[in-house]
């Protein structure tokens, strides 16, 4: 390693590769990058985006200092406007009149402080996150079926797999470098099979043994088809059920009264009936399988359901906590794992302990010196932006996320902020769709400027180490949330450092663990009292990590123990359920939303990158070309999108990857970016009624030649 090189974390997906960055030029922030060798997550290897991070950070499109109503202001007067507004509409409205919404993209350390200042001493839960879109259905289906949000695989269990199953998962561009492992293990084991399961055909399809094109939705009813298949087959492992789990009769007849017989099975999921039985014959038969998921499974009003329609699967089978063998929700953002480890859902407490369970809230509370911490959930994303629409909620800070351009029914959410009474934005980033409507606007350091620690899919806390001196007047998240936090009177946010805050949570997540209060999965006790150097040069761990397992943890349920009141794991018995919204004469086909292979999110970052930007310069639909024939739509022409709530234009993009009747748009595109609209004004609010995750994946439209007006 370059001796003058920083070690730190790319800040995009989930698979949160490690980085050496050196700085050429401090002062111009241009730095090399490059991966690091060393780092377990990708040694040494970075996808586009990663490759591509020096050129992202530039002092282009930086938001340098505080604003108040369009104008600069500085630091003490914002802070002081926004505490004051606060507390003006809390007393006046109760704790439930004011909202936080954050990201992601906040490095744990940000995560944590904006949870304890609102569940903890505003005492409402009304924090949610735009993680909230992309895997709070995963954490639904591991709290039911573990009794806690632990993901119970590594990457290397793919490389130890024998099968791998991607159900709603387009690795290969969501998350590249954990693909390019599947991809370099099957080259060494021509006998690992790769199936794919997804309406579309996708990149991850090009390694694939098998790619079925499920009918969308019908992924829960699979899993469900292939559960009473290991019953039929007699390759269930009855001594794992019987030992380590509870509920399996009651699953198996749910599974069994669904799937029906095999052919109408087949049917129903669209598939031809020899694929099907292919995949259910190499499951069954194969001692090491991962079935990995991802949005295609959690962006669904039946989301939960459906992740633990594959968790059963796996305890069936006894394919769990063994090299090779789990199910594996594959996260979108950097820190969405870190996020769950402070409580960063509306509906989740800090260090895995929940807002409804009293002798957690007084744990929590005793914790924290606060006797007004929240006891029941707050309102999630799609709830909380309606309740700003209604005018219940006064009061929103949005921290580091657009959820003007991403967010569902996005028209709707514009619409909510423009009439919220007080609107405060912090981000790094000056001219985002949201931003544009704040009346207050807080500059927060960007990558390569933070200090903290995020942690990726595979439960790996990794350091985000600061590369320069953030631009202008920006500072940390988590320092302008304390700021806050000491000016509306609370105690207990004189922090000096992100490791202070670091060693807090680290001490909450072992207070009182595995005493009456009921033992916790989350728990990284062993840091409670890191010292400022070792957090300065923390190596990459996964969690669990104790006193008495302080090397971390690479694989969880080994042992058979889970985290409910029994020790066993939960069989759910799944009634399989179709999206909300159908297509019908007015809107026919189904709109499929997701990621393209080099941008991130909104673009705020990629877009500044000019060899992303020649991947897909313009928001695309892709179509199937007998839909386009019979349309009369031309490649590359312009078509018009509309669905029941709102509408936008895009490139027609015919391709065979697309089955007839359906539609994929890329989510990236902003009013800021594009004059042709963004997806996601067209996509409906659904959510599923359990995680609240909304239906992303199908929203009915219409589709037709633009004509100019
Ligand atoms: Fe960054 Fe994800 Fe690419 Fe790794 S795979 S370099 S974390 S975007």
């Amino acid at each position: 390693m370059n001796p003058n090189s920083i070690k730190t974390t790319c800040p995009y997906c989930g698979v949160g590769c490690g980085i050496e960055a050196t700085v050429l030029d401090a002062g111009q922030h241009i730095v090399s990058i490059k991966g690091d060798d060393q780092h377990p997550a990708n040694f040494g290897k970075l996808c586009s985006k990663g490759a591509t991070l020096g050129d992202t950070v530039s002092l282009e499109n930086r938001l340098l200092y505080p604003e108040i109503n369009g104008q600069r202001s500085d630091w003490d007067s914002a802070l002081t406007l926004v505490a004051q507004r606060f507390n003006r509409i809390i007393a006046e409205h109760g704790p439930d009149a004011v909202a936080f919404y954050v990201s992601g993209q906040l490095l744990t350390e940000d995560y944590y402080v904006a949870n304890k200042l609102m569940k903890g001493f505003i005492g409402s839960a009304n924090i949610d996150t735009n993680s909230r879109l992309c895997m709070s259905s995963a954490v639904t289906g591991y709290k039911r079926a573990f009794g806690a949000d632990m993901v119970p695989c590594s990457y290397e269990d793919l490389e130890q797999a024998k099968l791998i199953v991607l159900v709603g998962s387009n690795a290969a561009w969501c998350h590249p470098i954990a693909f390019q492992r599947i991809r370099r293990a099957k080259e060494q084991n021509p006998a690992l099979k790769v199936v794919v399961i997804d309406p579309r055909m996708t990149s991850s399809c090009d390694i694939a043994d098998l790619h079925l094109a499920i009918k969308p939705g019908m992924d829960g009813l699979l899993f469900n088809g292939l559960l009473a298949y290991l019953a039929e087959t007699d390759t269930l492992d009855q001594d794992f059920i019987n030992t380590h789990c509870v509920g399996f009769a009651e699953s198996l007849a749910a599974a069994q009264a669904s799937a029906g017989d095999f052919a109408q099975l087949a049917a129903n999921c669209g598939l031809a009936t020899h694929d099907l039985a292919q995949l259910f014959a190499w499951f069954a038969s194969t001692s090491k399988v991962v079935t990995v998921y991802s949005q295609g499974i959690n962006q669904s009003s039946s989301g939960s359901d459906k992740c633990n329609a594959i968790i059963n699967c796996h305890l069936a089978s006894g394919k769990i906590g063994k090299p090779g063998s789990g199910p594996f929700s594959f996260t979108g953002q950097p820190n969405a794992m870190g996020g769950r480890e402070v409580g960063g859902l509306a509906n989740t407490l800090a260090a895995h302990m929940d807002l409804e369970n009293p002798l957690h809230v007084d744990r929590v509370g005793r914790f924290w010196g606060s006797d007004r911490v929240a006891n029941q959930q707050g309102l999630k994303a799609v709830d909380l932006f309606d309740a700003i629409a209604a005018g219940s909620i006064k009061a929103v800070w949005i921290i580091a996320t657009n959820p003007v351009a991403s967010m569902p029914d996005a028209d709707k959410v514009k619409r909510a902020l423009q009439q919220c009474e007080f609107v405060v934005v912090s981000d790094c980033i000056a001219n985002t769709d949201t931003i544009a409507l704040a009346q207050v606007k807080l500059p927060a350091s960007g990558w390569g400027e933070k200090d903290g620690t995020v942690t990726n899919l595979e439960r790996r806390i990794s350091r985000q180490r600061p590369i320069f001196n953030p631009y202008g007047e920006a500072r940390p998240d988590w320092w302008i949330i304390s700021q806050v936090a000491s000016r509306m009177g609370f105690a207990g946010f004189a922090y000096q450092t992100s490791a202070d805050i670091f060693r807090e949570h680290a001490a909450l997540s072992g207070f009182e663990n595995n005493s009456e209060y009921g033992k916790r999965g989350f728990d990284i006790s062993a840091f409670a009292d890191i010292e400022q150097d070792q957090y300065d040069a923390l190596p990459p761990i996964q969690w669990p990590v104790t006193k008495t397992s302080s090397a971390g943890s690479v694989r969880l349920f080994g042992d058979g123990q889970f985290y409910t009141d029994t020790g066993k794991a939960r069989f759910m018995a799944i009634v399989p359920r179709g999206p909300v919204n159908q297509p019908d004469i007015d809107y026919p086909f189904i709109l499929n939303t997701g990621r393209l292979r080099d941008q991130w999110h909104t673009m705020t970052r990629t877009a500044l990158a000019a060899k992303l930007n020649s991947h897909r310069p313009e928001p695309l639909v892709e179509i199937h070309p007998d839909d386009a024939t019979r349309l009369g739509l031309k490649h590359l022409g312009l078509a018009q999108i509309k669905s029941h709530w709102g509408e936008m234009l895009a490139r027609v993009d015919i391709t065979l990857s697309q089955q007839p009747g359906s539609l994929f748009v890329p989510m990236h595109w902003t009013a800021q970016l594009s004059s042709l609209g963004r997806v996601n004004a067209l996509v409906n609010p659904v959510v599923d009624p359990l995680s609240g995750q909304p239906e992303s994946k199908q929203t009915p439209v219409s589709i037709e030649v633009w004509q100019p007006k």
